[in-house]
C-alpha cells in the first residue's frame, strides 16, 4: 500500500479533467481525492503499488488533449487508514487558480443527440457536455465550477444530477449541464423585446426565409442573421448596421453546407471543425449562389459552422447558409446585455432569438486564414481566449495596451501573457468605454497584478490615454517594434532575426508615420536598417479614406503632368491645390513611410478609387484583381543614405502611370504585388549579408494580403531564408499587445528605454 500526491499544473479547467483521473483511478481501485487548485489539478491517491504506477503513467499518456499537462510533480505521503473511494472535492479557493478555458464548440455527440428526436435533448439549444460548451463566456470566477458561472441559477433536475453524478457518463461533472426541463429557457421575441407565442425556432426561421433581419443571442453577445442567399436581406443588414462595404462571414449549417460555396483543404477543414470554430476565410467557389453583397467583388469568404445548439436551430434542409455579424451599429462593441439589444438592435430587426442565460463576457467570433498548410490569425476572440501564450520565461507583471484599431490588451503573469478578447476601434467612445471597462474586470479574472503600463508611442491612442491614467509607472515601445515582437514571442523565436514590418501606420520614434520598415536585432537592440522613403500624407489620416490623396502625393514628384491629367479626368482638379499647397506649408501633412499608403495609392491609380468606406479597401479590392498570367514587374532603386536602406516608391508609381495606358488592371496589379516582394527580398538580402542572420519575420496589416505573403514568402524561402509569420497572435495591430508585453519586459528588466540606443 502506497500513497502519492500529484501536483499536476497548466491544467485547463473546464475539459473534464477531474472526471478523467477519477475513471481513472476508479480502474485500478486506488482510494484517495482530486480538486483544483492553485497550481492546476492536485490529487491524492493511494494503492497497491502496480497500480499507481498505471495510473501516474495513464494520466500523462491519456489525458484529454485539450487538458495541456504541463508537469506533473509526485511524493509518497504517508497512508491514509478506512479511505473509502475517490472523490473529486470541490475547489480550493484562494490560490492563482490555473487558466479557465476558451468556449468549446458543440461536439459531435452532442450534435447527434440535438438530431435524435429519441433523445432528451433534441433540439435542445443549450446541449452540451464536459468535453463541450460555453466556458469562457459565462465565468464569473475561477476555479470553473458551476456556482461561479452564469449557470449557478439553473438547479438540476434529477435526471441532470443523475448524469452529473455518474462516472460512467458524458455529462460526469460537466459543469454547463442542462437540459429543456432545468436549464436556460430559449424564446422568440419581437423587435421591442416582447416574448412571442410562437415556437422560437420555427419563429426565427419564418423570419430569416421572408428575408428579415433576427437579433440572436448566443454566448459571447448578440450577433444579426439574415439569410446568405437573399440579395437584399442582406443588403437590408448592411443599411440597417450602417455597415462599409466590410464583407460579411457566412455561418453554414454544416461542412456539406459550407462546401457547396466554398473551397476547403484538410488544413481548413480541421480549423473549421476546432472546438474554436473560428470564421476561416476561404476561396469561394464560382458557383457559389451566395448574395453578391455579402463580400462585394471578393472571391474570398469567411465561413464558419455552428457552434452552439442555438445556431444549429436557425438551419433546416432550406436554409442552410446565414450571414452571421455582429450585433451592433458598425464599428461599436458587440452588444451583450438584454436592455441594450432592444435599445440598439430593436430598431434593426424584425425579431429576436434570445434567452435568459447572462453573458458574462463579451466575445466576437475569431477570423483565422490557412496558408501554406499554416494558420495566420487575424482576429483572437471567441473560441481563444483566455488560454495564455507561454513564453520560455518570466515575464514583468504588466500591461500591455495595445494599439488603437483591432485593439487587444494583454496581462503578464509568470511566463504567461493573457491576450484579450478583441476590443475593436478604440477610436469610437463606446469601444473605448468598454475596454476602460474590460481592463480591471481581466485583471480580476486572472489574478494579475500589472507593475508597469505598457504602450504604443502614438500619444493620441486612447490606449496610450488609458496607460497615463493608469497609476503605473509607464513605458513605450514603437508600433512596429511591437508587432516584430509578437512574432518573436509568438513564434518563441532564438537569436538575431530581421523584421519586415508592413503596416497601414504607426507612430515612428522621428514622430513621423512609419510602415514600411526594415528592422534588424535581437531581444532589446534594434536598428531601423531601412524603410520606404517619406511622402507627405495629405491631409493625415483623411488620406486612410481618400486612398486619391496619397497617389496625388507620389505622384506630383515623379510624374506632374500625368497626374494633372489623372486628377482632371477624375473631377479632383480643384481638389489637390490647396493640398499641394498645405504640404508646402508642412501643414496636416505628416511624412509617411507606409506599405499600407503605397498598396492604396497603387490601387486608387488602377482603379479609380477615389474614396473607400473603411482602411485598406482599395487594397483589398486591388489584390483580388490581379492576373498572375501576366509576367513582370516594376523597377526600383534601394540606395544606401547614410547607414540606411531607403527605398523610393516614387519610381514604382510612376512607372504604374505608364501602364495604365496599356496594361489591364489585373496585370498592373499582378505586377505591383511582385514588385513589392521583390524588395522584400532584395532589401532582406541587404540586410543579410552585413548581420548575416536569415531568419525574417513578416508582419503587419499589410501581410493580411494573401496574395502578397506568398510571393514575399515563397521567393525568400527561395533565397534561403527562414521565414515567420504569428500563429497565434493577429498579424494586425490585434497582436501589438504581445508583442509590447514581450519587448516591454524584457526592457524593464534590463532599465532600457530605447531599444534603437538612440539611433533610430
Ligand atoms: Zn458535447
Ligand atoms: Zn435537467
Ligand atoms: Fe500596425
Amino acid at each position: 500500500m502506497e500513497r502519492r500526491r500529484l501536483i499536476i499544473s497548466g491544467v485547463a479547467q473546464g475539459v473534464g479533467f477531474r472526471p478523467f483521473l477519477y475513471n481513472l483511478a476508479r480502474k485500478r481501485r486506488l482510494t484517495g481525492w482530486v480538486r483544483n487548485n492553485s497550481a492546476g489539478v492536485e490529487v491524492e491517491v493511494q494503492g497497491d503499488a502496480g497500480n499507481l504506477a498505471g495510473f501516474l503513467n495513464e494520466v500523462e499518456t491519456q489525458a484529454p488533449p485539450a487538458a495541456r499537462i504541463e508537469s506533473v510533480v509526485s511524493a509518497t505521503i504517508p497512508v491514509l487508514q478506512n479511505e473509502a473511494g475517490f472523490k473529486i472535492t470541490p475547489s480550493e479557493d484562494g490560490g492563482v487558480p490555473g487558466s479557465p478555458l476558451p468556449d468549446q464548440g458543440i461536439c459531435a455527440d452532442c450534435i447527434s443527440e440535438f438530431y435524435d428526436p429519441e433523445d432528451r435533448r433534441y433540439r435542445y439549444p443549450f446541449n452540451s457536455c464536459v468535453r463541450c460548451g460555453p466556458r469562457f463566456t459565462l465565468i464569473k470566477e475561477t476555479p470553473f465550477d458551476r456556482v461561479r458561472t452564469a449557470m449557478a441559477e439553473y438547479q438540476l433536475c434529477q435526471r441532470c444530477r443523475a448524469e452529473y453524478t455518474d462516472f460512467s457518463n458524458r455529462r460526469f461533472h460537466a459543469q454547463t449541464i442542462a437540459c429543456p426541463q432545468c436549464g436556460p429557457a430559449l424564446w422568440l421575441a419581437d423587435p421591442e423585446g416582447v416574448k412571442t407565442p410562437e415556437p422560437p425556432d420555427e419563429g426565427a426561421r419564418r423570419i430569416l426565409k421572408a428575408g428579415g433581419i433576427l437579433g440572436v443571442k448566443g454566448i459571447g453577445g448578440y450577433h444579426l442573421a439574415v439569410d446568405a442567399s437573399s440579395e437584399s436581406a442582406v443588403l437590408k443588414l448592411r443599411e440597417a448596421k450602417g455597415r462599409d462595404r466590410r464583407a460579411f462571414a457566412g455561418l453554414f449549417r454544416d461542412l456539406e453546407a459550407l462546401k457547396a460555396h466554398c473551397r476547403v483543404d484538410a488544413a481548413e477543414e480541421r480549423l473549421l471543425l476546432d472546438p474554436a470554430r473560428p470564421i476561416v476565410l476561404l476561396t469561394q467557389k464560382e458557383a457559389s449562389n451566395l448574395a453578391k453583397a455579402v463580400n462585394p467583388g471578393l472571391k474570398e469568404v469567411g465561413a464558419f459552422l455552428p457552434y452552439t445548439g442555438i445556431q444549429l436551430l436557425l438551419f433546416d434542409q432550406d436554409l442552410t447558409a446565414l450571414v452571421m455579424t455582429s450585433g451592433n451599429r458598425s464599428g461599436e462593441p458587440l452588444t451583450v446585455d438584454d436592455a441594450a439589444a432592444i435599445e440598439i438592435l430593436g430598431p434593426m430587426v424584425d425579431g429576436f432569438l434570445v434567452h435568459d442565460r447572462q453573458v458574462i463576457w463579451r466575445c466576437d467570433d475569431s477570423v483565422v486564414r490557412v496558408q501554406k498548410g499554416k494558420t495566420i490569425g487575424i482576429r483572437r476572440s471567441r473560441g481563444y481566449v483566455p488560454a495564455p501564450l507561454k513564453m520560455d520565461r518570466d515575464l514583468v507583471p504588466l500591461l500591455a495596451c495595445g494599439a488603437q484599431q483591432k485593439n487587444t490588451f494583454a496581462l503578464t503573469k509568470e511566463r504567461y501573457v493573457y491576450l484579450s478578447p478583441h476590443q475593436g476601434d478604440l477610436d469610437r467612445v463606446a469601444a473605448y468605454l468598454s475596454y476602460r471597462e474590460t481592463i480591471p474586470r481581466w485583471q480580476r479574472l486572472l489574478r494579475c497584478n500589472p507593475e508597469y503600463a505598457v504602450h504604443d508611442l502614438h500619444p493620441d491612442y486612447n490606449s496610450t490615454l488609458y496607460a497615463r491614467s493608469s497609476g503605473l509607472p509607464l513605458l513605450g515601445v514603437q508600433h512596429h517594434l511591437a508587432h516584430l515582437g509578437s512574432v518573436i514571442a509568438d513564434r518563441r523565436i532564438k537569436g538575431p532575426v530581421i523584421g519586415v514590418i508592413l503596416d497601414g501606420s504607426g507612430y515612428g520614434t522621428d514622430a513621423k508615420i512609419w510602415g514600411g520598415e526594415f528592422f534588424a536585432g535581437a531581444e532589446c537592440n534594434w536598428e531601423r536598417k531601412g524603410h520606404l522613403r517619406y511622402y507627405p500624407l495629405p491631409g493625415g489620416e483623411a488620406a486612410i479614406k481618400e486612398p486619391w490623396r496619397m497617389a496625388a502625393a507620389y505622384l506630383e514628384a515623379v510624374a506632374p503632368e500625368f497626374l494633372a491629367e489623372w486628377l482632371a479626368g477624375n473631377g479632383l482638379a480643384d481638389q489637390w491645390p490647396p493640398l499641394r499647397q498645405a504640404i508646402r506649408h508642412g501643414i496636416n501633412a505628416p511624412e509617411t513611410s507606409s506599405m499600407g499608403r503605397l498598396f492604396d495609392a497603387a490601387a486608387a491609380l488602377a482603379g479609380n478609387i477615389l474614396e473607400v468606406s473603411y482602411e485598406g479597401e482599395a487594397a483589398v479590392w486591388f489584390e483580388h484583381q490581379a492576373d498572375l498570367n501576366h509576367s513582370g514587374e516594376y523597377c526600383f532603386e534601394v540606395s544606401d543614405v547614410g547607414g540606411k536602406l531607403l527605398i523610393d516608391p516614387g519610381m514604382i508609381m510612376e512607372q504604374t502611370c505608364r501602364d495604365l495606358r496599356r496594361l489591364s488592371t489585373g496585370a498592373i496589379s499582378a505586377k505591383f504585388h511582385r514588385t513589392i516582394a521583390a524588395l522584400i527580398v532584395r532589401v532582406c538580402d541587404l540586410i543579410r549579408s552585413e548581420v548575416g542572420t536569415d531568419q525574417v519575420v513578416l508582419a503587419g496589416g499589410v501581410f493580411q494580403n494573401r496574395l502578397l505573403l506568398d510571393l514575399a514568402w515563397e521567393r525568400l524561402e527561395r533565397k534561403g531564408f527562414r521565414v515567420f509569420i504569428p500563429e497565434v497572435a493577429p498579424v494586425n495591430d490585434g497582436g501589438i499587445a504581445l508583442g509590447q508585453a514581450w519587448l516591454g519586459s524584457m526592457m524593464i528588466e534590463r532599465g532600457i528605454t530605447d531599444v534603437f540606443g538612440g539611433a533610430g
